[in-house]
């Protein structure tokens, strides 16, 4: 059973020509959190670099598995979370990311796209019924009893009572 090395974030590019094209994958774990959602496993990345005079484009896709909580339920749930990527890294100051000695992180990049594509509101499927406003049964596993409500009131009985004479 080989797996796959954890390899660095960090990827030298002092031998990159212009023009030529070079694939790198990269696995490394990551706690990576917003919200109620976090990163459950490694982040594994595979990415052509691209040099040009300015910089080197960064593109190719990212994918990790992520523990969310419903936002209806309440209940941790995990899937996996995909994003294309299209980034430059800048020689000198002036874009998102930036060429430092010949090196360049794909941490914050790979982070901000990821958290980026994070649900706002996460749900374990489309069709959760959540809990029960009364009494915080899980609809989807437990059938709620019911409550009392004011049409059953002790009161409205009464008044149904004087109604019918
Ligand atoms: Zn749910
Ligand atoms: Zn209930």
């Amino acid at each position: 059973m080989g797996g796959v090395e954890a390899s660095s974030f960090l990827i030298g590019i002092g031998d990159l020509e212009p023009g030529v094209r070079r694939d790198v994958r990269i696995e490394a774990p990551a706690d990576w959190a917003v919200a109620t959602s976090k990163a459950a496993g490694p982040i594994v990345a595979d990415l052509a670099l691209h040099a040009h005079s300015g910089g080197v484009m960064v593109t190719g896709s990212a994918a990790a598995e992520f523990t969310h909580t419903c936002n209806r339920c309440l209940t941790d749930y995990t899937a996996t979370l995909s994003v294309r990527i299209a980034e430059d890294f800048l020689s000198g100051d002036g874009g998102d990311y930036v060429v430092v000695d010949d090196t360049i992180d794909t941490e914050p990049m790979l982070r901000d796209e990821l958290l980026l594509a994070v649900p706002l509101v996460p749900r374990c499927r489309d069709d959760c019924r959540g809990l029960c406003p009364e009494c915080g049964t899980d609809l989807n596993t437990h059938a709620c009893s019911g409550h009392e409500t004011e049409s059953v009131s002790p009161f409205a009985e009464l008044r149904s009572l004087f109604d019918q004479e």
